[in-house]
């Protein structure tokens, strides 16, 4: 079976222009992302993922380039109206520092982005309720973020994310507050879901343990994608850790 190509990103360049300077934070990046795949963007600081992240999530616009959404491409994507809807339609966000509303419970949380959306309250508890078994926080529905634990904390964002079901995850450092145990239940339930729904994430990290849990890893480096892995579960670790290396020595690769 062939696979689907859910986005096309062909020659995405940004550059930030101020007054005193101007940063050249991508440089003609191009690749697909594949329905139900996730793709781990790795590169150090710097190196324009999360640039990369917000132009894919029409928070920001490219300076050129182009991304094709399910085949088709829309000159109005970073436009409002039509990015609001671009990312109410195909995008769940999880961020590092998860993005909680502190005066809402978890259940509340989760709720937000079918709300926005304008379903019915009957719709709203039943997949509220869902989201919630499956993340485990049914028993914290009515706390609020200060109650809970980071691991917990970005569980509920995970439920926000996915309460929709878009077909895109947008992960930045998702688990870069968390400890290594918490780490792993949290990249657990990523690919739990990413099966489950058939979703495609792309996720951004600095740390080669997280990445072992794509299908894929683009290496990054000064706005550019400088190396590609298919990870194959052998010796997956050793390989990104030593590519890694390389591209933080700023060798040649
Ligand atoms: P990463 O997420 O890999 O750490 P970023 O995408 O945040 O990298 O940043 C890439 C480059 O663009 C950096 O040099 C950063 O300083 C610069 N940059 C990011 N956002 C802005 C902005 N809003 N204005 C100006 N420069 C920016
Ligand atoms: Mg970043």
């Amino acid at each position: 079976m062939s696979k689907q190509t859910v986005l096309d990103i062909k020659e995405l360049s940004k550059v930030y222009k101020s007054e005193q300077q101007q940063v050249e934070a991508l440089k003609g990046i191009s690749f697909q992302l594949y329905q139900g795949e996730m793709v781990a963007v790795m590169g150090t600081s710097g190196s324009g993922k999360s640039t990369l992240l917000n132009i894919l999530g029409a928070l920001d616009e490219p300076t050129t380039g182009s991304i094709k959404v399910n085949g088709k491409y829309s000159k109005e994507m970073f436009q409002e109206p039509q990015a609001s809807l671009y990312r109410r339609d195909n995008i769940g966000f999880i961020f590092q520092s998860f993005h909680l509303l502190k005066d809402l419970t978890v259940e509340e949380n989760i709720a937000l982005p079918l709300i926005l959306k304008g379903v019915t309250q009957e719709l709203i508890t039943t997949k509220v309720n869902q989201v919630m078994e499956l993340i485990g926080l049914t028993e914290w529905k009515s706390h609020r973020p200060v109650q809970l634990s980071g691991g917990q904390q970005q569980r509920v964002a995970i439920g926000r994310a996915i309460i929709t079901e878009p077909p895109i995850i947008l992960a930045d450092e998702p688990t870069g507050n968390l400890d290594f145990n918490t780490s792993v239940d949290i990249l657990t339930a990523l690919v739990d879901t990413k099966t489950r729904l058939k979703q495609s994430i792309l996720l951004v990290t600095h740390d080669p343990h997280v990445a072992t849990y794509a299908d894929r890893v683009l290496f990054f480096h000064d706005g550019c994608i400088v190396d590609e892995y298919e990870c194959n579960a052998h010796n997956d670790l050793e390989y990104i850790l030593e590519k890694f290396k390389l591209i933080t020595k700023r060798q040649v690769i």
